[in-house]
């Protein structure tokens, strides 16, 4: 049955029951209701079950598994059932997190959808991939993912990348013609077939779907397609491997500490224990979840912000960018490019009203609108609409429709405003061969007979047309062209002329048609972005494949270059093609615009930027683009662009907009401030545990808690704690300061001093607190030691707070900014005091009710961290000068 490559044409048609007009909207559902949706199974992702085992996989877990069963050998149940108890918890809490975070990623991924162009009722419509039937005529151009399996019914110059299904790299020409023998024929010579989830790297080509969904070649192996391993971020495998070295230490540590208590004749399961515990506490062995749970809440709020993260590690990158080198069009503008003026050969120019893609508007002569085309206009404007992919319609409700090239679109619209349909302009005239456009041709054209005579018409950059035309016909018109470029316009020009073949090499000297120059308004919040990046200390540039004056026009309009001096174009950069990329980078150093560049000179660039020192993203939206997007520490693509720059890029900006990717780049600083908090808190209770209990083995005294109550204790403060921390707003000053070192390790100058100021000051108080009541007070070991336990629940809560900001006031932090931290805290306190009067928990835990006035005065001595910690603030600040004013972000 799956022998299509045996049918011609006509007989795949006829087979599929569909003219070459395409199915009817009736049609289509009907067909919808049989075969159901174009969807191909993903691979599953992991199951709650498997997140949840997969917790338990953990060296830790292990010695406190060893500890209950020990517990329960010496006959101490209750010690067992609370151990238990610790590791359910702690399993249920990381599971839920990490499955949380796994969906949110997978919902994201479901956020970018393929579009097929599809000819339906002889109209061709932008269609999600998902609603194909078969029969659905779908066109195809490079950049552009193939939505299902097609018979293909057009191609031309069309080559296919199948290496996902045939694991050859090598594009694959496609062609139209019937491919002989059956079913032995592997899917690598079926060369008339395109088969799902494989991707155009160039030419055009039509083709018929033939199976959609699970029924592709592609569904029905996606069962054995591996589930690929999401990539770790950098940062969190950092954490991981620091981590597990420390967990090493502070094992080291432990059995050091054991011996000396064993010396000293404390009994061998209390110390056994004690280390237990010990360890548990001060590893930070939440930090990997709780890394993965504040980049998931950051690639979640990017997404709100139009920003789709498709690679993790990207969120980390964003923060730390230090250039950004983007498209023009459509990114730093609109995206609503229309024709504003007409240039013809005789001299006659025109103006052009309206505004995007859509046929209001005239074509006025001075003041007044043509009354009538003349034949030099006509002839002009049939080379714009005879070698043009894009479609332009005016629906039945009055609205317009439009799909393909924005350019082509905004020619489209040419003829709706000189008062004719575009089909007009095409009577008479048989398309015979189409050269469509690249970026890296700068130009289409086409082959058509008229009269029984062929022609040949082309549009294009300047430069490229202009090597065709009559030499004496160039020079006024090349005169507009600069001007136009220096204001700022695109300009494109337009030739014809009669050939005798369809050769392309053998097209002779042609006649110029006319010249057009376009506008696309610039985008104002773009033009703040550039902005604020600066301010941040990000270089932007930018690399656009338009001409240099008009590139400059709208660079220094935008506050990305002044002068001439910061322009370089593709031809200057092609003379340094021999250099290396040292000495390249050395020429493009100070560069801030490059016009005319080709998609391999874009790569070129990035590499150039990075050997610089510079943390590089890079937008794109050609399939072309797709090596610079993978060069680039951050590739960007664009929610207009084609698949496969989409799927070359690390991040997604639906909404095209450079604005978009500032934003990005803020929520990355955001994030990455996230996560400092997190290990600051980790890092500074745990050391705050050890030292405390440290300091009673080496002075030989009881020890300030029992080993449950550890436990206990970092489950109460750390556990939910460290995630509340993940969902700190903003500070929007981040974006003046100037960008984070990629290379830079997080235990900087700040953390490393912050976390010894911290924690040793928690340990020295409860300590001392500890002896107080023991030695000053001769109080009872065990309420003293549930005074201590409460001591250090406070003093840890109250870090939690510092944690909020690392240089600015904790009380500068509204909050406001986060209601899930203060709840946490406040939960943990109830949880605490409540445990001690639950029966059963506070044997467990051998603590006993504390009185109020009691607690009022474990309150204040508490809060002696936080003044320690303002003062350690207010020094750091004064020490580098910063603000002390939060000014918190708007977007949650
Ligand atoms: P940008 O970087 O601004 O997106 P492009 O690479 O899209 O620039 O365009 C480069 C040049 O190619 C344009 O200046 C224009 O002269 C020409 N060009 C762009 N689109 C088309 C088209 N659809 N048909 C013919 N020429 C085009
Ligand atoms: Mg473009």
């Amino acid at each position: 049955m799956d022998i299509y490559h045996q049918l011609s044409v006509e007989e795949i048609l006829k087979k599929l029951e569909v003219s070459d007009k395409g199915l009817t909207d009736e049609e289509v559902k009907q067909r919808q209701q049989k075969y159901g949706l174009n969807k191909i199974p993903e691979p599953k992702g992991k199951s709650l079950f498997f997140i949840f085992i997969s917790q338990f996989l953990n060296p830790l877990i292990y010695i406190l598994i060893i500890a209950a069963i020990i517990s329960i050998v010496i006959g101490d149940y209750v010690d067992a059932i609370f151990i238990a108890c610790i590791i359910g918890l702690n399993a249920v809490l990381g599971a839920y997190q990490e499955w949380r975070a796994e969906n949110s990623a997978a919902a994201l991924r479901n956020m970018v959808k393929v579009q097929s162009r599809v000819k339906r009722n002889g109209d061709v419509h932008n269609v999600v991939a998902d609603e194909l039937v078969p029969g659905d005529i779908v066109l195809l151009e490079s950049g552009h993912k193939i939505p299902a399996d097609l018979r293909v019914l057009e191609a031309q110059d069309l080559s296919v990348e199948e290496a996902l299904l045939t694991g050859e790299s090598i594009a694959v020409v496609k062609h139209k013609d019937v491919v002989e023998g059956g079913n032995e024929i592997s899917l690598g010579d079926r060369t008339n077939m395109l088969f799902a989830a494989t991707a155009v790297q160039k030419g055009r080509g039509t083709g018929v779907v033939v199976s959609t969904g699970e029924h592709t070649q592609i569904g029905k192996i996606a069962e054995s397609l591996k589930t690929t391993e999401a990539e770790k971020p950098p940062l969190v495998n950092r954490m991981d491997s620091f981590s597990k070295k420390i967990s090493f230490i502070i094992l080291g540590a432990c059995v050091i500490l054991g011996a000396v208590g064993y010396m000293e004749g404390r009994p061998v399961t209390e110390i056994f224990f004690m280390m237990v515990a010990l360890g548990v506490a001060a590893i930070p062995e939440g930090l990997p979840v709780a890394m993965t749970v504040a980049l998931s809440i950051g690639t979640r709020r990017m997404a709100k912000r139009n920003v789709i993260v498709r690679k993790l590690p990207a969120v980390e990158g964003l923060g730390s960018c230090t250039l950004i080198a983007s498209d023009k069009t459509g990114t730093l503008t609109m995206d609503q490019q229309s024709v504003k003026k007409i240039y013809l050969p005789s001299g006659k120019s025109y103006t052009v009203s309206g505004q995007g893609y859509n046929g209001e508007g005239e074509i006025l002569d001075g003041d007044a609108p043509i009354q009538e085309i003349n034949e030099e206009l006509h002839r002009f404007i049939q080379a714009n609409i005879l070698s043009n992919e894009g479609v332009l319609r005016k629906k039945g409700d009055g609205e317009w429709e439009h799909s393909g090239d924005a350019v082509d679109v905004a020619l489209r619209a040419i003829a709706f405003k000189a008062g004719k349909d575009p089909e007009y302009f095409m009577e008479g005239v048989e398309v015979v061969k189409m050269v469509p456009y690249e970026s890296e041709i700068k130009y289409s054209a086409v082959f058509y007979k008229y009269n029984n005579e062929l022609f040949f018409a082309m549009k294009g950059a300047m430069e490229v047309v202009e090597k065709k035309i009559k030499a004496d016909a160039i020079n006024e018109i090349s005169e507009h062209s600069e001007r136009l470029a220096e204001e700022g316009f695109r300009v494109l020009a337009m030739a014809g002329g009669k050939v005798q073949d369809t050769e392309l090499e053998k097209v002779g000297e042609l006649n110029l048609l006319g010249l057009i120059g376009m506008m696309d308004p610039l985008r104002p919040e773009a033009k703040e972005a550039v902005e604020e990046c600066k301010n941040a200390g990000i270089k932007v540039m930018m690399i656009t494949g338009d001409h240099p004056s008009t590139a400059l026009a709208i660079a220094q309009e935008m506050g990305i270059a002044e002068s001439k001096e910061q322009v370089a174009t593709g031809a200057e950069l092609s003379e340094y093609e021999n250099l290396s990329i040292q000495e390249f980078a050395e020429k493009v150093k100070n560069i801030n615009v490059c016009a005319r560049v080709t998609p391999l000179q874009k790569q070129r660039i990035v590499e150039a930027m990075k050997s610089l020192g510079h943390f590089v993203a890079v937008t794109g939206d050609g399939a072309n683009d797709a090596p610079a997007l993978k060069s680039a520490h951050i590739g960007v693509a664009m929610g207009a662009g084609t698949d496969l720059a989409k799927e070359a890029a690390s991040i997604i900006v639906t909404d095209d907009n450079f604005a978009s990717i500032a934003a990005g780049v803020e929520e990355g600083r955001f994030t990455f401030d996230n996560l400092r908090k997190i290990i600051y808190l980790l890092i500074s209770t745990g050391a705050a545990s050890f030292i405390t209990v440290a300091l009673a083995i080496f002075l030989n005294i009881p020890l300030p808690f029992i080993a449950v109550q550890l436990l206990w204790l970092n489950l109460v403060t750390n556990g939910i704690q460290d995630i509340g921390l993940a969902f700190e707003k903003g500070d929007i000053t981040v974006m003046q300061r100037p960008p984070r070192k990629p290379e830079e390790t997080i235990f900087d100058k700040l953390m490393i001093s912050q976390v010894v100021v911290s924690s040793l000051w928690m340990a020295a108080v409860t300590f001392s607190v500890w002896y107080y009541l023991l030695y000053t007070l001769e109080m009872e070991e065990v309420h003293a030691r549930t005074l201590t336990v409460m001591l250090m629940v406070l003093m840890q809560n109250f870090q939690t707070l510092n944690c909020r900001s690392e240089i600015k006031s904790a009380f500068k932090v509204p909050v406001k900014n986060n209601y899930i931290l203060v709840i946490g805290i406040i939960l943990a306190q109830i949880v605490h005091i409540c445990a001690s009067y639950i029966p059963g928990l506070n044997t467990a835990l051998q603590l006993d009710p504390i009185a109020l006035n009691e607690w009022l005065l474990l309150l204040p001595t508490a809060m002696s961290l936080l003044v320690v910690m303002e003062l350690f603030k207010w020094f750091w600040r004064s020490k580098y000068k910063l603000s002390n004013e939060t000014v918190t972000s708007e977007h949650d």
